[in-house]
Protein backbone atom coordinates (compact mmCIF):
# COMPACT_ATOMS: atom_id res chain seq x y z
CA UNK A 1 0.00 0.00 0.00
CA UNK A 2 2.88 2.20 0.38
CA UNK A 3 3.85 2.03 -2.54
CA UNK A 4 4.52 5.10 -5.26
CA UNK A 5 1.30 5.04 -7.49
CA UNK A 6 1.19 7.99 -10.17
CA UNK A 7 -1.96 8.08 -11.84
CA UNK A 8 -2.53 10.65 -13.78
CA UNK A 9 0.11 11.73 -16.81
CA UNK A 10 0.14 12.91 -20.66
CA UNK A 11 2.61 11.62 -23.08
CA UNK A 12 2.61 13.19 -27.00
CA UNK A 13 -0.40 11.08 -28.11
CA UNK A 14 -2.52 14.11 -26.42
CA UNK A 15 -0.62 17.17 -25.50
CA UNK A 16 2.56 16.00 -22.89
CA UNK A 17 6.28 16.34 -24.58
CA UNK A 18 7.67 13.03 -23.82
CA UNK A 19 6.76 10.34 -25.95
CA UNK A 20 4.89 7.16 -24.08
CA UNK A 21 8.36 4.98 -23.96
CA UNK A 22 9.83 8.14 -22.34
CA UNK A 23 7.80 8.72 -19.77
CA UNK A 24 7.63 5.56 -18.75
CA UNK A 25 11.56 5.35 -18.40
CA UNK A 26 11.76 8.64 -16.49
CA UNK A 27 8.84 7.69 -14.04
CA UNK A 28 10.70 4.13 -13.13
CA UNK A 29 13.76 6.42 -12.48
CA UNK A 30 11.89 8.53 -10.68
CA UNK A 31 10.65 5.85 -8.10
CA UNK A 32 7.23 5.17 -9.33
CA UNK A 33 6.21 1.62 -8.69
CA UNK A 34 2.88 2.35 -10.64
CA UNK A 35 2.03 4.18 -13.16
CA UNK A 36 -0.40 4.96 -15.59
CA UNK A 37 -0.81 6.87 -18.53
CA UNK A 38 -3.88 8.81 -19.17
CA UNK A 39 -3.93 11.00 -22.57
CA UNK A 40 -6.62 13.02 -23.12
CA UNK A 41 -8.70 11.56 -25.39
CA UNK A 42 -7.00 8.73 -26.69
CA UNK A 43 -5.68 5.51 -25.76
CA UNK A 44 -3.13 5.42 -28.95
CA UNK A 45 0.08 6.35 -26.10
CA UNK A 46 -0.89 2.94 -24.44
CA UNK A 47 0.04 0.11 -26.36
CA UNK A 48 3.84 1.69 -26.34
CA UNK A 49 3.59 2.61 -22.75
CA UNK A 50 2.60 -0.69 -21.31
CA UNK A 51 5.61 -2.17 -23.83
CA UNK A 52 8.23 -0.20 -22.31
CA UNK A 53 6.87 -0.34 -18.41
CA UNK A 54 7.01 -4.30 -18.69
CA UNK A 55 10.95 -3.77 -19.95
CA UNK A 56 11.16 -1.53 -16.24
CA UNK A 57 9.26 -4.03 -14.31
CA UNK A 58 6.84 -0.78 -13.70
CA UNK A 59 3.48 -1.74 -13.34
CA UNK A 60 1.24 0.07 -15.73
CA UNK A 61 -2.24 0.91 -15.95
CA UNK A 62 -3.74 1.87 -18.96
CA UNK A 63 -5.55 4.93 -18.78
CA UNK A 64 -7.60 7.91 -20.74
CA UNK A 65 -8.70 11.31 -19.58
CA UNK A 66 -12.17 12.20 -21.21
CA UNK A 67 -13.07 15.60 -21.67
CA UNK A 68 -16.69 15.98 -20.45
CA UNK A 69 -19.21 19.19 -20.45
CA UNK A 70 -21.59 19.32 -17.44
CA UNK A 71 -23.94 22.12 -16.52
CA UNK A 72 -21.64 24.59 -18.97
CA UNK A 73 -18.22 23.69 -17.71
CA UNK A 74 -15.75 21.42 -18.55
CA UNK A 75 -14.48 18.73 -16.71
CA UNK A 76 -12.04 16.13 -17.01
CA UNK A 77 -12.80 12.21 -15.81
CA UNK A 78 -10.19 9.47 -15.78
CA UNK A 79 -10.43 6.45 -16.83
CA UNK A 80 -8.01 3.91 -15.17
CA UNK A 81 -7.66 0.12 -16.00
CA UNK A 82 -9.93 0.34 -19.39
CA UNK A 83 -9.51 -2.01 -22.34
CA UNK A 84 -8.26 0.05 -24.93
CA UNK A 85 -9.83 -2.46 -27.67
CA UNK A 86 -13.51 -1.92 -25.82
CA UNK A 87 -15.76 -0.95 -29.11
CA UNK A 88 -17.98 1.97 -26.98
CA UNK A 89 -14.38 3.45 -25.26
CA UNK A 90 -12.99 3.57 -28.70
CA UNK A 91 -16.32 4.79 -30.29
CA UNK A 92 -16.56 7.37 -27.91
CA UNK A 93 -13.04 8.97 -27.67
CA UNK A 94 -12.94 8.73 -31.95
CA UNK A 95 -16.00 11.05 -31.72
CA UNK A 96 -14.23 13.39 -29.41
CA UNK A 97 -11.03 13.98 -31.38
CA UNK A 98 -13.24 14.58 -34.73
CA UNK A 99 -14.98 17.47 -32.48
CA UNK A 100 -11.38 18.22 -31.64
CA UNK A 101 -10.76 18.80 -35.08
CA UNK A 102 -13.74 21.17 -35.71
CA UNK A 103 -12.66 22.76 -32.51
CA UNK A 104 -9.10 23.24 -33.74
CA UNK A 105 -10.57 25.32 -36.83
CA UNK A 106 -13.19 27.34 -34.89
CA UNK A 107 -9.85 28.32 -32.53
CA UNK A 108 -7.86 29.50 -35.44
CA UNK A 109 -10.56 31.56 -36.86
CA UNK A 110 -11.17 32.67 -33.45
CA UNK A 111 -7.61 34.04 -33.09
CA UNK A 112 -7.30 34.88 -37.19
CA UNK A 113 -10.27 37.42 -36.03
CA UNK A 114 -8.56 39.01 -33.18
CA UNK A 115 -5.38 39.70 -35.50
CA UNK A 116 -3.28 36.25 -35.19
CA UNK A 117 -3.72 35.01 -38.48
CA UNK A 118 -2.56 31.28 -39.77
CA UNK A 119 -2.22 29.41 -36.15
CA UNK A 120 -3.85 26.14 -36.86
CA UNK A 121 -0.92 24.66 -39.18
CA UNK A 122 1.63 26.03 -36.22
CA UNK A 123 -0.47 24.20 -33.95
CA UNK A 124 -0.53 21.29 -35.48
CA UNK A 125 3.48 21.03 -36.16
CA UNK A 126 3.50 20.75 -32.19
CA UNK A 127 1.24 18.06 -31.81
CA UNK A 128 2.13 14.20 -32.70
CA UNK A 129 -0.67 15.00 -35.80
CA UNK A 130 -3.10 12.27 -34.17
CA UNK A 131 -4.91 15.09 -31.64
CA UNK A 132 -4.96 18.51 -31.31
CA UNK A 133 -5.73 20.61 -28.43
CA UNK A 134 -5.35 23.94 -26.58
CA UNK A 135 -1.92 23.26 -25.41
CA UNK A 136 -0.51 23.17 -29.28
CA UNK A 137 -2.00 26.16 -30.26
CA UNK A 138 -0.44 27.72 -26.58
CA UNK A 139 2.64 26.22 -27.95
CA UNK A 140 2.51 28.01 -31.26
CA UNK A 141 1.43 31.24 -29.65
CA UNK A 142 4.74 31.38 -27.45
CA UNK A 143 7.02 30.53 -30.14
CA UNK A 144 5.53 33.47 -32.26
CA UNK A 145 5.89 35.58 -29.31
CA UNK A 146 2.48 36.21 -27.81
CA UNK A 147 3.58 35.28 -24.43
CA UNK A 148 6.44 33.90 -22.57
CA UNK A 149 5.00 30.83 -20.91
CA UNK A 150 2.55 28.60 -21.87
CA UNK A 151 0.29 29.24 -18.73
CA UNK A 152 0.74 33.08 -19.56
CA UNK A 153 -0.55 32.31 -23.62
CA UNK A 154 -3.43 30.66 -22.03
CA UNK A 155 -4.23 33.34 -19.81
CA UNK A 156 -4.54 35.72 -22.40
CA UNK A 157 -6.07 34.29 -25.14
CA UNK A 158 -7.09 30.66 -24.59
CA UNK A 159 -9.24 30.85 -21.69
CA UNK A 160 -13.00 31.77 -21.44
CA UNK A 161 -13.42 35.47 -22.41
CA UNK A 162 -10.40 35.73 -24.47
CA UNK A 163 -10.19 36.33 -28.18
CA UNK A 164 -9.33 32.09 -28.92
CA UNK A 165 -11.72 30.84 -26.45
CA UNK A 166 -14.62 28.77 -28.28
CA UNK A 167 -17.74 27.14 -26.51
CA UNK A 168 -16.94 23.57 -25.58
CA UNK A 169 -19.17 20.85 -26.05
CA UNK A 170 -17.41 17.56 -25.21
CA UNK A 171 -19.10 13.88 -23.57
CA UNK A 172 -21.96 14.05 -21.23
CA UNK A 173 -20.45 13.24 -17.56
CA UNK A 174 -22.71 9.55 -17.65
CA UNK A 175 -21.70 9.27 -21.10
CA UNK A 176 -18.56 9.09 -20.17
CA UNK A 177 -18.50 7.15 -17.36
CA UNK A 178 -20.30 4.63 -18.67
CA UNK A 179 -17.62 3.99 -21.33
CA UNK A 180 -14.97 3.72 -18.65
CA UNK A 181 -17.22 1.33 -17.09
CA UNK A 182 -17.76 -0.84 -19.79
CA UNK A 183 -14.23 -0.77 -20.99
CA UNK A 184 -13.56 -2.29 -17.47
CA UNK A 185 -12.25 0.46 -15.73
CA UNK A 186 -12.43 2.86 -12.81
CA UNK A 187 -13.51 6.41 -13.29
CA UNK A 188 -12.49 9.18 -11.25
CA UNK A 189 -13.06 12.66 -11.21
CA UNK A 190 -9.79 14.42 -12.30
CA UNK A 191 -8.39 18.00 -10.20
CA UNK A 192 -11.63 19.03 -8.79
CA UNK A 193 -10.20 21.72 -7.13
CA UNK A 194 -9.64 23.29 -10.55
CA UNK A 195 -13.19 23.61 -11.47
CA UNK A 196 -14.42 26.70 -10.97
CA UNK A 197 -17.54 24.99 -8.22
CA UNK A 198 -18.75 26.38 -5.35
CA UNK A 199 -18.54 23.58 -2.82
CA UNK A 200 -22.43 23.08 -3.24
CA UNK A 201 -22.24 22.46 -6.71
CA UNK A 202 -18.95 20.22 -6.48
CA UNK A 203 -21.03 17.98 -4.65
CA UNK A 204 -23.82 17.77 -7.06
CA UNK A 205 -21.13 17.00 -9.41
CA UNK A 206 -19.73 14.06 -7.24
CA UNK A 207 -22.95 12.99 -6.70
CA UNK A 208 -24.34 12.97 -10.50
CA UNK A 209 -20.55 10.99 -10.82
CA UNK A 210 -21.18 8.42 -8.34
CA UNK A 211 -24.94 7.75 -9.29
CA UNK A 212 -23.48 7.47 -13.01
CA UNK A 213 -21.02 4.99 -11.90
CA UNK A 214 -17.93 7.10 -10.88
CA UNK A 215 -15.86 5.30 -7.71
CA UNK A 216 -13.25 7.31 -7.21
CA UNK A 217 -11.73 11.48 -6.60
CA UNK A 218 -8.40 12.73 -7.13
CA UNK A 219 -7.38 14.04 -3.92
CA UNK A 220 -4.12 13.99 -4.38
CA UNK A 221 -2.90 16.16 -7.78
CA UNK A 222 -0.13 17.71 -9.34
CA UNK A 223 -2.14 20.79 -9.74
CA UNK A 224 -3.81 21.14 -6.04
CA UNK A 225 -2.61 22.81 -2.64
CA UNK A 226 -2.40 20.99 0.15
CA UNK A 227 -5.16 22.58 1.62
CA UNK A 228 -7.41 20.92 -1.53
CA UNK A 229 -5.73 17.64 -0.55
CA UNK A 230 -7.40 18.18 2.90
CA UNK A 231 -10.81 19.67 1.39
CA UNK A 232 -11.13 16.53 -1.14
CA UNK A 233 -10.13 13.74 0.96
CA UNK A 234 -13.01 15.17 3.37
CA UNK A 235 -15.54 15.44 0.64
CA UNK A 236 -14.80 11.92 -0.11
CA UNK A 237 -14.96 10.22 3.25
CA UNK A 238 -17.95 12.21 3.26
CA UNK A 239 -19.84 10.41 -0.07
CA UNK A 240 -18.09 7.22 0.17
CA UNK A 241 -15.80 7.64 -2.67
CA UNK A 242 -12.38 6.21 -3.23
CA UNK A 243 -9.65 8.41 -3.65
CA UNK A 244 -6.57 8.84 -6.08
CA UNK A 245 -3.42 10.52 -6.81
CA UNK A 246 -2.02 11.71 -10.04
CA UNK A 247 0.73 14.10 -11.23
CA UNK A 248 -1.14 15.09 -14.21
CA UNK A 249 2.33 15.20 -15.89
CA UNK A 250 2.89 16.87 -19.03
CA UNK A 251 6.87 16.56 -19.22
CA UNK A 252 9.83 18.62 -17.77
CA UNK A 253 9.15 22.04 -19.54
CA UNK A 254 5.29 22.03 -18.21
CA UNK A 255 5.54 20.43 -14.71
CA UNK A 256 3.17 20.75 -11.79
CA UNK A 257 5.31 18.57 -9.91
CA UNK A 258 8.45 16.57 -10.99
CA UNK A 259 7.65 12.64 -11.14
CA UNK A 260 7.73 10.63 -8.06
CA UNK A 261 7.54 13.68 -5.76
CA UNK A 262 3.76 13.00 -4.81
CA UNK A 263 2.83 12.84 -1.52
CA UNK A 264 0.53 10.04 0.64
CA UNK A 265 -3.27 10.18 1.07
CA UNK A 266 -4.36 12.13 3.84
CA UNK A 267 -5.44 9.51 6.34
CA UNK A 268 -8.68 8.36 6.35
CA UNK A 269 -8.86 7.80 2.60
CA UNK A 270 -9.73 4.24 0.41
CA UNK A 271 -7.32 4.26 -2.38
CA UNK A 272 -8.58 3.66 -5.95
CA UNK A 273 -6.10 0.87 -5.57
CA UNK A 274 -7.43 -0.68 -2.37
CA UNK A 275 -8.17 -3.88 -4.14
CA UNK A 276 -5.93 -3.89 -6.86
CA UNK A 277 -3.85 -6.98 -7.26
CA UNK A 278 -1.08 -4.29 -7.78
CA UNK A 279 -1.44 -3.57 -4.02
CA UNK A 280 -0.73 -6.77 -2.57
CA UNK A 281 2.44 -7.60 -3.82
CA UNK A 282 5.67 -6.97 -2.19
CA UNK A 283 7.32 -3.82 -3.21
CA UNK A 284 10.13 -3.67 -5.81
CA UNK A 285 13.39 -4.30 -4.37
CA UNK A 286 15.57 -1.02 -4.67
P1 LIG B 1 -8.05 21.10 -24.25
O1 LIG B 1 -8.49 19.76 -23.72
O2 LIG B 1 -7.52 21.04 -25.64
O3 LIG B 1 -9.09 22.16 -24.07
O4 LIG B 1 -6.79 21.53 -23.38
C1 LIG B 1 -6.80 21.34 -22.00
C2 LIG B 1 -5.35 21.29 -21.53
O5 LIG B 1 -4.77 22.57 -21.61
C3 LIG B 1 -5.19 20.89 -20.07
O6 LIG B 1 -5.15 19.50 -19.94
C4 LIG B 1 -3.87 21.49 -19.74
O7 LIG B 1 -2.84 20.65 -20.22
C5 LIG B 1 -3.84 22.74 -20.57
N1 LIG B 1 -4.26 23.95 -19.82
C6 LIG B 1 -5.53 24.34 -19.56
N2 LIG B 1 -5.55 25.51 -18.89
C7 LIG B 1 -4.25 25.87 -18.74
C8 LIG B 1 -3.59 26.98 -18.14
N3 LIG B 1 -4.29 27.98 -17.57
N4 LIG B 1 -2.25 26.99 -18.17
C9 LIG B 1 -1.54 26.00 -18.76
N5 LIG B 1 -2.11 24.93 -19.34
C10 LIG B 1 -3.44 24.87 -19.33
MN1 LIG C 1 -3.36 18.56 -20.86
MN1 LIG D 1 -7.25 17.62 -16.93
MN1 LIG E 1 -4.46 15.70 -17.32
Amino acid sequence: MNRQFDLHSHSTASDGTLEPAELMRRAAAAGVEVMALTDHDTLAGLDEAAATAAGLGLAFVPGVEISVTWRQQTVHIVGLGVDRSHPALVAGLGRLRAYREQRAEAIADALAAAGIADTLEGARAHSSGRLIGRTHFARHLVERGYGTSVGKVFQHFLVRGKPGHVADEWADLSEAVGWITAAGGQAVVAHPARYKLTRTRLIELFEAFRAAGGVAVEVVSGSHTAADYQRMAELTQRLGLLASAGSDYHGPEQAWIALGQLPALPPGCTPVWHDWAVSAAPAVPA
